[in-house]
């Protein structure tokens, strides 16, 4: 017997027939004996809609009570899932954020849950009684209900998870697992079987929107394992393994031998900002990077050319594309004390980056990266890098020809196209 998670992502819980499906996989682990929670999100497209009546009722609207709102879209699901289980013969009740209560900062529409009273919950799950948990909501300390920020559900089931001390996290979404790179872009794509919470992280970020980035920090603090796999491919009562998401301890020496990189991730909604002639003398940095902190604009990749003669030099670095037009006002305002000549941008960039703890042992991981994007002409941007992943930022239409290209070069392609 183990006690277990399920999470079902929107396009898994859209509609009565899709529920029903969701049930018959409930009841198939209730049936081997487990103690489950299952955690929902709202049916496709609702959350999307119900922002969208915020938005009408009032362009500016109080958060609070958009939280009210959105939440709503996830006690439906958790109810008419309640309600299937139990013409299932299952037993079954519904656990909504705040009757827990989950307990969540007061940051509304992007709260971040601080504790989870379990009490209800494990005296429930031991009577073998499914709890149908709602995801991304929760409750503030002064009763108002919040949400945990768009694809929160991820989140909910992990913290779920750790509160419960459950074995395992299953997490059932319309794909069925995580990729070496995005199988539309490369059909030789694998799927992988185990990948590190940290890899994830960084494929998360980059890009690979597999489970809410969030949920995955969350998982590595709390020792989560995680499992993602598909409600769709698979019969109910015999589910495909999915990915594994799991510490670097689970992940052999050999494995980490044999794969050098595990994924290959790319992201379209960056922009790139070059300041020519900025003064090069200490504070210069400090002065461009400072107010971009303070406007709460993440930087990412950044580079500072040599300087010319003229005792100046060119900054280069990127931000969010969302997040361009507040850059430019920022850095516009600072203009005079930052003391650049031109402030040039481009949203025609991605970045593409390799993934991979085997990296840590390896030297050559860059050089085999440039040396195959420049034998097909790519031209490299801007360079960045961590323990375990290289980005280089292209230009955008180059794109899917430089995932394919690295996925080659690293070895990664499936023997069969699948
Ligand atoms: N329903 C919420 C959203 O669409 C939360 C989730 O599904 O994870 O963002
Ligand atoms: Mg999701």
């Amino acid at each position: 017997m183990a006690r277990i998670v399920m999470k079902f992502g929107g396009t898994s819980m859209a509609g009565t027939e899709r529920i029903r499906n969701v049930a018959a996989r409930v009841k198939h682990e209730v049936d081997a004996g487990n103690e489950v929670a299952v955690v929902v999100s709202a049916m496709a497209g609702e959350t999307d809609r119900l922002v969208n009546f915020c938005r009408e009722a009032a362009p500016l609207h109080d958060p609070k009570e958009y939280d009210v709102v959105v939440a709503a879209g996830e006690q439906v699901t958790s109810g008419l899932l309640a309600i299937t289980l139990q013409a299932m013969g299952v037993k079954a009740r519904s656990w909504l954020g705040w009757q827990l209560p989950i307990q969540t900062t007061d940051a509304h529409a992007t709260a971040r849950i601080e504790t989870i009273d379990t009490t209800a919950l494990i005296a429930a799950m031991s009577s073998g009684e499914v709890a149908v948990i709602p995801g991304f909501q929760g409750l503030t300390t002064d009763n108002r209900i919040t949400t945990l920020g768009r694809g929160g559900s991820d989140t909910s089931a992990v913290a779920v998870a750790a509160a419960v001390k459950a074995d395992r996290c299953d997490i059932y979404t319309d794909v069925d697992g995580v990729y070496t790179t995005d199988p539309r872009i490369v059909p030789r794509a694998r799927k992988l079987a185990k990948v590190t919470y940290e890899e994830m992280l960084e494929l998360a970020s980059v890009g690979a929107k597999v489970l809410q980035t969030r949920s995955v920090g969350l998982a590595m603090k709390e020792n989560v394992r995680v499992q993602v796999l598909s409600s769709f491919d698979a019969p109910t009562d015999n589910p495909i393994p999915g990915t594994l998401i799991v510490g670097d301890d689970e992940i052999g020496d050999d494995e980490m031998e044999r794969q050098l990189i595990t994924g290959i991730a790319h992201d379209k909604n960056e922009a790139k900002v070059t300041l020519t002639s900025v003064p090069d003398r200490p504070g210069a940095v400090a002065s461009i990077f400072g107010p971009l902190a303070e406007a709460n604009i993440n930087v990412d990749m950044i580079i500072q050319n040599i300087a010319h003669a003229t005792g100046s030099t060119d900054v280069t670095f990127t931000v969010p594309g969302a997040e361009l037009a507040r850059a430019i006002d920022t850095l516009e305002k600072a203009k005079n004390v930052i003391g650049f000549a031109e402030l040039m941008h481009d949203t025609k960039v991605a970045k593409v980056s390799v993934v991979g703890v085997g990296m840590r042992s390896h030297a050559g991981v860059a050089s085999t990266m440039f040396k195959a994007l420049a034998q097909r002409g790519i031209n490299v941007q801007a360079i960045s890098t961590s323990e375990i992943k290289v980005s280089v930022l292209i230009d955008e239409d180059e794109t899917e020809l430089a995932v394919r290209v690295l996925h080659t070069a690293y070895g990664l392609d499936a023997e069969d196209a699948q």
